[in-house]
């Protein structure tokens, strides 16, 4: 069964996306840390970041450099942090946040936005690649 991140490269279910290529996608994490939280994915379905191939997870971490510059130059912040996690979709994928210190790091507080704000905020960042 495709995961729900395959679901939503294959736009069977909708996200706030910010940018694809061939081998990888960005969007927006629908329950942020912060403002501008976003998911950076290989196309290719694979649970464990580090079980893709070196090649793929090279490539993955230089999409994801390009999309944390754009965040940066989009939401004012300390930096961009990032972190891998995965325990709860089996579909390698890079978390990138805007943080103003560790806490915003925890995956305890929790930030709400409409449509539109997650809508807007995926089009600024875009527009900072
Ligand atoms: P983890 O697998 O523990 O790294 O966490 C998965 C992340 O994916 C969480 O931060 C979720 O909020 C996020 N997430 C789950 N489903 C979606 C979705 N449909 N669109 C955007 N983000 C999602």
């Amino acid at each position: 069964m495709s995961s729900i991140f395959s679901k939503i490269i294959k736009g069977e279910i909708p996200s706030y996306k910010i940018v694809e290529d061939d081998n990888y996608f960005a969007f927006l994490d629908i329950n942020p840390n912060a403002k501008g939280h976003t998911l950076c994915i290989p196309k290719v379905e694979v649970d464990r970041i580090f079980d893709l191939d070196e090649e793929v997870y090279m490539g993955l971490m230089q999409f994801s450099r390009k999309v944390a510059v754009a965040i940066e130059k989009t939401i004012p912040c300390n930096r961009v942090g990032l972190s891998v996690i995965g325990l709860e979709v089996p579909h390698a994928h890079v978390h990138l946040i805007p943080i103003e210190s560790m806490d915003d790091m925890r995956f305890i507080s929790k930030v709400k936005m409409t449509k539109e704000e997650f809508e807007d905020l995926a089009e600024a960042i875009r527009s900072n690649l």
